[in-house]
């Protein structure tokens, strides 16, 4: 079971972050100096209860979300609240580094699992896909961030098993959902970049096509 307390060595294996270089930097011109995934206008993180309990003891930088619209009234309404809160930071110039939640330490990748119950690797969580910077560019994660991002996950599912399961159907719902627009499933694995199989999801080849450039990068606002 997972404990608030738990977060205090959770938080330690997500210390690095994703690129070599600031990406928020990137994406944030095209917002108002603000990133995309920092802005509750675009998306609302959201905590494990317990991670909550932990993150309430430590810091004043969190509130509870306040939704501001009828859709996002529905969107609070329909998580399970026992398990999840979505919670919203003080802003970007009151960031506290040790103090993020997991949502913002791992955005904008989720892990990835065969249909055999494997974790192979991560995927793109895809809520901004056309505003991220780092969506689909395969090559810039580095390896100490997938090998610190796949023991936390390993270390989570060890305490909270049901993950597991809500992941595994994740995965399954990416591989519809490329598969449907006929684009490649590419996991990001400690080898680097693979294509997965549509059908049960194993690695079948290194990805060997080069990211897209940077000129490419013109985020729809
Ligand atoms: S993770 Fe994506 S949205 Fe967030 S700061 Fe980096 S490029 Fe911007
Ligand atoms: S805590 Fe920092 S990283 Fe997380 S949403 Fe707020 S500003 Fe962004």
């Amino acid at each position: 079971m997972l404990k608030p307390e738990d977060f205090a060595s959770l938080y330690k294996d997500l210390e690095s972050a994703p690129a070599r270089f600031d990406c928020g930097k990137k994406c944030s011109p095209f917002n108002g100096g603000v990133p995309f995934c920092c802005d509750t206008g675009w998306v609302v993180p959201i905590a494990y209860r317990p991670e909550w309990a932990f993150l309430q003891k430590r810091t004043r930088l969190w509130h509870e979300f306040r939704p501001r619209s009828g859709s996002e009234l529905k969107m609070v309404d329909e998580i399970d609240e026992k398990e999840n809160v979505f919670i919203e930071c003080r802003g970007v110039q009151h960031c506290e580094r040790h103090n993020r939640s997991v949502s913002c330490r791992t955005f904008p990748y989720e892990p990835y699992f065969d249909t055999k119950g494997n974790l192979l690797g991560l995927v793109y969580n895809r809520v901004m896909e056309d505003k991220c910077y780092l969506v689909d560019r395969h090559r810039i994660v580095t390896r100490g961030f997938l090998s610190s991002f796949l023991r936390f996950f390993g270390r989570l599912i060890e305490k909270l098993p049901e993950e597991k399961e809500l992941y595994m159907g994740q995965s399954r719902n990416y591989r519809r959902l490329m598969s449907r627009r006929k684009k490649p499933v590419v996991v990001l694995t400690l080898d680097g970049p693979w294509r997965a199989a549509y059908r049960g999801g194993k690695l079948i080849e290194p990805w060997t096509r080069p990211d897209p450039p940077e000129s490419r990068y013109r985020p729809k606002v």
